[in-house]
């Protein structure tokens, strides 16, 4: 916090859409009053000894203010380009991502390697260690009981995975044993996705822990449940940072057209600014954007509307003003 009182948040804008719906974001902030003032980095990559980095400026800011909100990156595709995804990832050491979608899925650092034996036979190393596994279960008995949710389900494929998912397994149960005020439970990824598709309101009051490729699928499967990936919202949970983003990429298909629903994003940013105890500004914007998605009128086109960004975000700052 600074001498005016205002907190120092990093911005990185992104690509495609990132822009038009971190001005949007921007926008309702200011007229929410909410202390903060953003620090605008780009983490467009730069060359450094034959290698594509992310400028130095931008990892300084992040690291000095611990707190970031990111519009979405798009991964070049071919061969040698690392993703700044995973990048970000890795440097902050940012061990869970928290993906609420009226449920919870967080998952934890794994990693697939990728290997070819001989032309047409390939093998894939799953590589899942105790120490990612045990603190991202910890991680999630912490927020199920500071969220009020009364059950940690781990989400695995142990009946084929035996050994990886076996001590994913064993880690949360080891876990499980400290927190007894949460009960434990575990289910198939296959049978957890049925359930959910056919009557998610047992999942209401949960959270959902499992290794990070069974949360790609999951989430954006619980993403189509809800309307789509315009409302879809994460945050990257670190040792020495924390990094907010939407769910969704860069939308090249609509960027620069003003019709981005911002909504993911600005959810993103809500779950920062409770992370940061600012609670009060967090429900106060998140009432005027959902009531605002509710009344229907004024609306972005994924979600069935004829809205622009900019009509939906002054919808909601007309809102704000009440
Ligand atoms: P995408 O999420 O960008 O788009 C998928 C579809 O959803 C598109 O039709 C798009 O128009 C729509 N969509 C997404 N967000 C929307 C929003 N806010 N409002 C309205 N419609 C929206 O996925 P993609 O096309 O597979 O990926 C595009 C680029 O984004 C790729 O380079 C990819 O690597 C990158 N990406 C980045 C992140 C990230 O930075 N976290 C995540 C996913 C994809």
């Amino acid at each position: 916090k600074g001498p005016d009182g205002k907190y120092t948040v990093t911005l990185i804008p992104g690509d495609g859409i990132g822009p038009e719906i971190s001005e949007s974001v921007k926008d309702i902030y200011n007229a929410a009053n909410v202390p903060i003032n953003w620090e605008e980095v780009s983490v467009a990559p730069i060359l450094k000894g034959g290698k594509t980095v992310i400028p130095d400026a931008a990892i300084h800011s992040v690291k000095k203010n611990t707190v970031a909100l990111k519009g979405p990156l798009a991964t070049p595709i071919g061969k040698g380009h690392v993703s700044l995804n995973l990048t970000l990832r890795r440097t902050f050491n940012l061990f869970a991502n928290v993906r609420p979608t009226q449920r919870e899925s967080i998952r934890p650092l794994t990693d697939a390697t990728l290997q070819q034996i001989v032309d047409g036979v390939v093998q894939s190393i799953k590589l899942i260690t105790w120490d990612a596994s045990e603190r991202v279960a910890r991680y999630a008995f912490h927020y199920a009981r500071q969220n009020g949710r009364s059950r940690v389900t781990a989400v695995h494929k142990a009946n084929i995975m035996k050994m990886s998912d076996g001590m994913f397994l064993s880690a949360c149960r080891q876990v499980a044993r400290d927190f007894p005020d949460i009960q434990y439970d575990e289910d198939l990824l296959d049978r957890a996705c049925l359930q959910i598709t056919q009557n998610p309101a047992p999942f209401a009051d949960r959270v959902m822990v499992m290794p990070n490729l069974y949360g790609d699928i999951l989430s954006d499967m619980c993403a189509g449940l809800i309307g789509g990936l315009g409302l879809t919202p994460s945050g990257n949970i670190g040792r020495d940072a924390s990094i907010f983003e939407a769910v969704h990429g860069s939308a090249p298909d609509i960027a620069g057209k003003g019709l981005a629903n911002p909504t993911a994003l600005l959810l993103s940013s809500l779950m920062m600014l409770r992370h940061m105890g600012l609670y009060e500004h967090a429900g106060k914007i998140e009432k005027a954007a959902l009531s605002t998605i509710a009344e229907g009128k004024t609306i972005t086109g994924d979600l069935g509307g004829k809205a622009s960004t900019k009509e939906y975000t002054e919808a909601i700052i007309a809102k704000l003003r009440v």
